[in-house]
């Protein structure tokens, strides 16, 4: 399930974003609102969490763009304002819930359950594909051309992230940042020891491979109409 996270307390921010990826959630932060918009526009998101003031666009105008735009992904306001005017301004403006600061984080993990489940077409349709390859979030099942792929947790979680990323170039600071921990050591060659070690179960035996590697700049998960085999080396 990937969230955007809209918060400008950069301690905050990193408490919420690390207290979520321990949860398997992905996270795309933003500092402000004009970052935000541009997020919330350009990808596809299951859940919005908005602090309401933001600088650039405060978190009440900014739901109200996205919504204006026919977003229809599930917003949760994030605010240290509870006064009751404060939370019928934040509902009125399009967001879905709303959660006052301070907040136990058992709290903002349930009000997430809660909210995917109010979605039935994010939760059902939650299987991440791309040719025959599939990938099911909730049962963490893998299957290509319906042979169901054994991985490793971290094989699972990198596999996750090129599925939520398909078409997108990702580097080795990127991958390191989401499947590994901010204080990897990106001197060593652990992202393509892994990269590899993906391939050999999700391409080795298939003609179509879908993990590419581009030179120089990390690797790229997508379908190739000419596959060829010079694509398929490190
Ligand atoms: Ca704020």
């Amino acid at each position: 399930m990937k969230i955007l996270l809209v918060e400008d307390e950069v301690k905050i921010a990193a408490f919420i974003k690390k207290g979520l990826e321990e949860h398997d959630y992905y996270v795309d932060l933003a500092y402000d609102g004009l970052f935000g918009k541009k997020l919330a526009i350009g990808n596809i998101y299951d859940l919005i969490i908005l602090d309401i003031i933001l600088p650039n666009i405060n978190g009440i105008e900014l739901c109200k763009q996205i919504r204006d735009r026919d977003i229809k992904t599930p917003i949760l306001m994030l605010t240290a304002l509870g006064t009751p005017e404060d939370k019928v301004l934040g509902l009125d403006s399009g967001a879905d819930d709303y959660l006052v600061k301070p907040f136990n984080f058992n709290e903002l993990l349930a009000r997430i359950r809660a909210l995917s489940r109010r979605s039935p077409n994010i939760v059902i349709n939650n299987i991440l594909k791309i040719a025959d390859l599939e990938l099911d979030p909730e049962s963490k099942i893998v299957k290509r051309s319906g042979n169901i792929i054994k991985l490793t947790v971290r094989e699972f979680h990198l596999l996750e992230l090129f599925m939520n990323n398909v078409g997108k170039v990702l580097g080795r600071n990127d991958i390191a940042e989401k499947v590994w921990d901010i204080n990897f050591d990106t001197g060593t060659n652990v992202i393509d020891v892994y990269v590899n070690y993906l391939r050999n179960k999700i391409d080795k035996n298939y003609p179509n491979k879908l993990i590419h590697t581009v030179f120089g700049m990390g690797y790229v998960l997508k379908e190739e109409e000419n596959n060829n085999n010079n694509n398929a080396d490190t």
